[in-house]
């Protein structure tokens, strides 16, 4: 009844305001959150609320509260100054993200903010709490990993409803690597170690799904805030938990390692090979750790060796006119670059437009064009590949033996795969009889593809194995040429 009591109150006019129409909303939220963990502890009650939509709309809203009102929150603070605060995070879980069925519980979010927030104000929330949790961490004696792992949980719910895209769009990816270097720069404490390695689990295998769902923007923003650092430093909890290594080594052994084509990401790497590098960080590490590091850093060097040391230094400014190198980002699309204030708000006139469609598309599940920078890159360790792989792959037409004849690489692939079957958009344009092509991932689901028809086609009468000889002696004779755009 008291419950019901409070959700009248609280819903009365359905706008926020109504929590601050009690008396003390501190009070009344921390009462509330209370009873409603109590009830959790008793099935019948617990499934009492489950069934009382007044009810769990108020737990929606006090999730919400919680972030939006820096009165309540200022209150909280103040009420619980050595030691975190009450949370609603694990009652959202608990009554809400238990049902499991995202579609349900999607309907109840929107109908119980109706109006009032918004799907982008609820992604927001969601990351807030992620990301008071991560300030908390350097704040408090005990670490809140129990909250971080609630919040953790929470974000991957809401990941399977309409909010994934926006959720994205908000740098999630960014916000759970911050929490990932917070986490694993505590010293290991044993009471906690459990809770900490399910953390550490969780947000490897978040990345391992979204690292770079939307392009190579989030994967260089996770590099950029120490996502290498936070995983090398999680060595403790990993042997608490092989799953989390599992996770740990999938990530560094191929998922990242697939976009050490772009020049964006390799210098990224490079910055955080010298870091690690700096702080000793490998002298910690077990063996096992070690070796999936070891790996790691070869391939890296495998295609930092491709590039220059000026491509490797910092990127240079946008700003028309202006080639300084940068080190002052674009705060809405993280993309762009800038030497200085003033060089940023030169350039808006002309990135304005393409900045608010990049965050747009982003916020609409559709990743951006990669930049010039970065294909033009790729494109070279294409070049280079095919050189490396010439005599495999006339072989491999030697004994396919009939024309059209091509070959690719495929980077969406880790390793990167050699072929000579093109995808239809590549054979759709061969105006020749042979033709190579490569494949870059952008995202992961986008890919670009890129050819280079090689202008040979069989004249009247040749048989094949006459043309494919020709298209043999070519490849294996002349630089590999310069690839255009297909998609
Ligand atoms: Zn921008
Ligand atoms: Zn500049």
């Amino acid at each position: 009844m008291g419950l019901l009591y409070y959700c009248r109150a609280l819903l009365r006019t359905g706008t926020p305001v109504a929590l601050l129409e009690i008396d003390s909303p501190a009070h009344t939220f921390t009462a509330m959150v209370t009873l409603l963990r109590m009830y959790a502890e008793v099935d019948s009650l617990a499934a009492l609320v489950r069934n009382t939509r007044e009810v769990l709309s108020l737990i929606i809203k006090l999730w919400v509260f919680e972030i939006w009102h820096t009165h309540l929150s200022t209150q909280l603070a103040e009420m619980f100054r050595d030691s975190y605060p009450p949370t609603s995070a694990g009652l959202l879980h608990f009554y809400l993200f238990t049902r499991r069925d995202p579609d349900s519980y999607s309907a109840m979010l929107d109908s119980a903010l109706e109006g009032s927030l918004g799907r982008q104000g609820i992604a927001l929330v969601a990351l807030e709490h992620i990301r008071r949790n991560t300030v908390a961490c350097t704040q408090y004696q005990k670490i809140p990993v129990e909250n971080m792992r609630t919040n953790l949980l929470n974000l991957t719910c809401l990941h399977s409803t309409p909010l994934h895209s926006l959720l994205l769009s908000q740098n999630s990816v960014r916000i759970v690597t911050e929490a990932l270097v917070v986490i694993t720069s505590a010293p290991f404490d044993s009471a906690n170690a459990e809770t900490t390695a399910d953390c550490v689990q969780q947000i490897c295998e978040y990345l391992h799904k979204y690292i770079a769902s939307d392009g190579l923007n989030s994967l260089n923003q996770s590099l950029e805030v120490g996502l290498l650092v936070g995983l090398l430093k999680a060595h403790p909890w990993l042997s608490v938990k092989k799953s989390a290594f599992d996770v740990f080594t999938a990530l560094l052994a191929a998922h990242v390692p697939r976009y050490f084509i772009y020049i964006s990401v390799l210098r990224q790497v490079h910055k955080s090979i010298d870091i690690i590098q700096q702080l000793g960080l490998k002298d910690a590490m077990p063996e096992v750790c070690l070796e999936v590091w070891h790996a790691f850093e070869k391939y890296a060097g495998v295609r930092l060796n491709l590039a220059s040391a000026a491509e490797l230094g910092l990127a240079s400014c946008r700003g028309s006119e202006c080639s300084e190198p940068s080190s002052m980002r674009c705060s809405g699309c993280w993309e762009a670059a800038y030497c200085s204030k003033a060089c940023q708000m030169a350039a808006w006139s002309t990135h304005g437009a393409i900045c608010t469609a990049r965050m747009h598309g982003r916020q609409n599940g559709i990743p951006p064009d990669l930049g010039e920078e970065d294909i033009q890159f790729a494109l070279r360790v294409a070049q280079h590949d095919f050189e490396e792989n010439k005599a495999a792959i006339c072989a491999k037409w030697t004994d396919d033996g009939k024309l059209p004849i091509s070959a690719g690489i495929d980077y969406s692939m880790f390793p990167p795969t050699v072929g000579i079957d093109p995808p239809s958009v590549v054979r759709e344009q061969m105006s020749s009889d042979a033709a190579i092509y490569t494949i870059l991932p952008q995202g992961t689901t986008e890919k670009e593809y890129y050819m280079c028809d090689l202008g040979l086609t069989r004249g009247a009468g040749d048989p094949d194995d006459e043309t494919i000889k020709v298209v043999i002696q070519m490849v294996g004779t002349q630089p590999v040429p310069a690839f255009f755009r297909v998609n």
